[in-house]
C-alpha cells in the first residue's frame, strides 16, 4: 500500500477530531514529500539532528512534532520552529524550553509525558512529579511555554488488557490535571497516545493525537 493510501486508511479508522502525527523518523525526505503532497502536514521526529536537517530541506509549512526524549542541551536547535514537544519529562526541561522559547520570542507547546508503562525503561514522569512541577515557580514563570496536554507510551506487549489499563490511566490523569491545574485553560486539551500497534485502543481512551510510523512508511531498520 502506498504512503498516501495508508494515511487515508488510518484516518478512516480514527474517530472524528483525532489527529495523526506521521512519524517519519529514519525515513528520507522523498517519503515525507509524498505524504505532504497529498495534504498531510504533521510529522514526528525523535532525533534533533535529523529533525533540524529535515526542517531546513523541506517545506516550511510542515508542522514538526518532537516525539522522543529531548536532551536539554539540544532544545535550542529546535526552539525556533518546533510545533509541539510531546515528551516534557522534567521540570528542568521545562525551564530550558521556556528559556529558549523566550530567546526566540515565541511560545512553545508541550505535552507532559506520564509514565504509564510498567516497564522500567520508559521515560516519563510520575503523577507526583508532575504535580510538583505544576506547583513550582518554574511553571508559574513559564510564560513562553504552553502546556497543551499529556502524552504516554504503553508497555510493548501483546496483552491488550494491560495496554487498555495504561491508556485508561493516562486519560484519568489528564482529567485530574485539567480539573486541578488547567480548569480555565482551553489550551490543555490533547492526549497523545497510540502508535501503529495500539492506536485503536488509545482512541477508546480519549487519545486526540496518534503517532503512527511503520504503518505509513514501512518497517524501520
Ligand atoms: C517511533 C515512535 C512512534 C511510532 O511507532 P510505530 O510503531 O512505527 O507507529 C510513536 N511514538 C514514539 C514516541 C516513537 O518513538
Amino acid at each position: 500500500m502506498s504512503i498516501v493510501e495508508s494515511i487515508k486508511e488510518i484516518y478512516s479508522e480514527l474517530p472524528e477530531g483525532v489527529s495523526l502525527v506521521a512519524v517519519s523518523k529514519t525515513k528520507p525526505n522523498e517519503m515525507i514529500i509524498e505524504a505532504y503532497n497529498s495534504g498531510h502536514k504533521i510529522f514526528g521526529e525523535n532525533k534533533v539532528q535529523d529533525l533540524s536537517r529535515k526542517y531546513e530541506e523541506l517545506p516550511k509549512d510542515i508542522q514538526w512534532h518532537f516525539i522522543g526524549h529531548l536532551q536539554r542541551n539540544k532544545v535550542k536547535f529546535i526552539a525556533p520552529f518546533i510545533n509541539l514537544i510531546h515528551a516534557l519529562d522534567s521540570e528542568r526541561l521545562l525551564q530550558t524550553i521556556n528559556n529558549e522559547a523566550e530567546k526566540c520570542n515565541r511560545k512553545i507547546s508541550c505535552l507532559i509525558q506520564l509514565r504509564i508503562a510498567k516497564e522500567e525503561t520508559k521515560f516519563g514522569m510520575t503523577l507526583s512529579e508532575i504535580e510538583s512541577m505544576l506547583n513550582s515557580e518554574t511553571f508559574k514563570n513559564a510564560n513562553n511555554t504552553v502546556i497543551a496536554g499529556v502524552m504516554g507510551m504503553a508497555t510493548y506487549t501483546d496483552d491488550e488488557e494491560q495496554i487498555a489499563d495504561e491508556f485508561a490511566e493516562l486519560q484519568q490523569v489528564f482529567n485530574y490535571l485539567k480539573e486541578k491545574f488547567f480548569r480555565e485553560n482551553p489550551e490543555f486539551k490533547e492526549i497523545s497516545a497510540g502508535m501503529t500497534d495500539d492506536f485503536h485502543i488509545a482512541v477508546k481512551y480519549g487519545s486526540t493525537l496518534v503517532r503512527v510510523g511503520s504503518r505509513i512508511f514501512g518497517e524501520r531498520n
